[in-house]
Order: structure tokens, then sequence, then C-alpha cells
């Protein structure tokens, strides 16, 4: 926080105040003993969607509900599955706390969530959603769906043997 009036960086903050939708500051410069305030507000914004051609466009929830209700059509999900990637995959790009997000990294949290539903749903989206230079990857992921690799029991096995792993830390969210 800069002195409005020397510029310098010290400052000091003499009192703070709750004023309902903001918390109000006195402060003083430790260089010219100015002082000033300070208002501290929760900064509202509407996330903006950065397009490949660079056009920004506000964030659409319904548009990205469109999106995943064509990927999943006729597929044998429960009811609200939908509803609930929806609100997740929300919930993620306001945590990353940016004001601007790429729509391509909508589009991997969207294939990130259909993989673990469905996994016809999920070839659907990223053949629509992935660009043509992509086929080659495209095609080595439909190869892994299709021939899922055994898992490695044996090695697992050992590994707890081995070393007790700690239990991991239950997320705040
Ligand atoms: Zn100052």
């Amino acid at each position: 926080m800069k002195c409005p009036f020397c510029g310098g960086t010290e400052t000091r903050v003499k009192d703070s105040r709750d004023i309902g939708d903001a918390i109000h500051r006195r402060r003083e410069c430790e260089h010219c003993k100015g002082r000033f305030s300070t208002y501290e507000r929760v900064e509202k914004f509407h996330l903006m969607v950065v397009k490949r051609d660079q056009r920004r466009e506000p964030f659409d929830r319904q548009k990205l509900y469109v999106g995943l209700r064509k990927a999943c059509e006729k597929r044998p999900l429960p009811a609200g599955e939908i509803e609930k990637a929806v609100e997740e995959i929300e919930q993620e790009l306001y945590r990353f706390g940016r004001q601007e997000i790429s729509s391509d990294i909508i589009g991997e949290q969207v294939m990130e969530r259909l993989r673990h539903m469905d996994k016809i749903a999920y070839i659907r989206f990223a053949s629509v959603y992935r660009s043509f230079d992509d086929v080659e990857k495209m095609f080595e992921e439909i190869q892994t769906l299709l021939n899922p690799e055994k898992p490695n029991t044996e090695s697992l096995n050992q590994l707890s043997l081995a070393e007790q792993p700690e239990p991991l830390p239950s997320d705040d969210f």
C-alpha cells in the first residue's frame, strides 16, 4: 500500500472498522506521517471466457449444461448427474480465482468429469471439442479406454508392506 503523499511503502494501520459492505482502515505513513483511508471490499466478478480466437464472452452455465447433455444423450446416467457435473465444473472454474479463463481450460474440466462419468460421452465430447490436430492423441486415448491396463496388484502390495502411507488430509472444501 503506497502512501498517497510521499509514495512510501511502509504504512501502519491505526484503526480498522467494519462498515457493512467493507472494512474501513485508517493508515499512517511511516515516512511522512501522512494519514489516509483505505476500503477493503469483496471483489465481485463475472467470469469471462476467452475463446480460441481471443474473443471474450461471459461464462454461461446454461451453455455448459447443454454441451454436457448433448454428449451424454441416451447414455445410462443417473438423474441429476449432469447438473452435478455442471455445478462442480463451475465451482472449479471460480476456484482458479481468475477473472478470465480460456475455453480450453473449461473443455479440459468437462473432459475430466466425463472421463469418469461415461466413456462414450467422453469420446463424443472430445471428438467435437478437440481440434483435428489432436486426432492422433485422441486415438491413443480411445485405445487406452478400450484396453485398460490391469492394475499391478503385486507391486501395490509390496508398496503397502514396505511403507504404510499416511492418511490423506481431508479437503476443506
Ligand atoms: Zn508518506
